[in-house]
């Protein structure tokens, strides 16, 4: 296989090898406006190497738009400084059965293509001594999936995070998500989708695992 071959197949195979996004060791030493300058040179020579005229109003703001939004928007998850803080409360009510958070929307870009992947996130923890506020658990869905992503490894690392922080093993993610890269590109397949499912703990267990289950297939409240 040539280079190309490999580059295209490692693609569409959506192959990843660690839970960590493979980062540079001087991915933040520039700060996000100098970041912003620079992608928007770049995408400007994209564009004239398409052979657009920049020249044209409707088309001379687009490199400074497309580099704001990949820095600040899109791609605002590839700096720690933007995690969420995820502060946790002492579980003071006792409560120690299942909390279910399902439904959160997933907004990301598939790292092969830079194309959307979009769909739902459904979390649920079993809390020991901990709980945390729920729209933090939104956040850092939010916060993993706003990076170039392969969708198993955001599963890993949103389950990874909610681990530790609730002092826990008894967390289950899942996400469903649509890949344009699959349905505007390659095999164009426009009614497909993917389902990733992470656990641990007590979500090994067959019936708990069912129970998760169950609850989300309920599409809204
Ligand atoms: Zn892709």
């Amino acid at each position: 296989m040539n280079n190309k071959e490999q580059i295209e197949s490692l693609g569409d195979n959506h192959f990843s090898m660690s839970i960590k996004t493979p980062l540079r060791e001087d991915a933040f030493d520039k700060s996000d406006d100098e970041k912003i300058k620079n992608i928007q040179h770049h995408f400007k020579m994209i564009m004239e190497e398409m052979g657009l005229d920049l020249t044209d109003d409707s088309l001379s703001g687009t490199p400074y738009r497309v580099a704001k939004m990949y820095v600040k928007e899109l791609f605002y998850g590839l700096n720690p400084v933007n995690k969420p803080k995820l502060s946790t409360f002492e579980n003071k009510y006792g409560y120690k059965k299942m909390l279910v958070e399902q439904n959160i929307t997933i907004d990301s870009a598939c790292e092969h293509h830079f194309l959307p992947i979009i769909g739902h996130a459904h979390v649920a923890y079993v809390p020991k001594d901990k709980v945390i506020g729920l729209s933090k658990i939104n956040r850092l869905v939010d916060y993993y999936a706003r990076r170039p992503q392969v969708q198993e490894r955001l599963v890993l690392q949103i389950l990874n995070d909610l681990q530790c922080v609730l002092d826990t093993e008894d967390v289950i993610v899942s996400v469903t998500a649509k890949h344009l890269c699959v349905s505007s590109r390659g095999i164009k397949d426009q009614s497909s989708f993917t389902t990733t499912l992470e656990y641990g703990g007590c979500f090994k267990e067959p019936s708990i695992r069912n129970e998760f289950l169950k609850i989300i297939e309920q599409e809204s409240v």
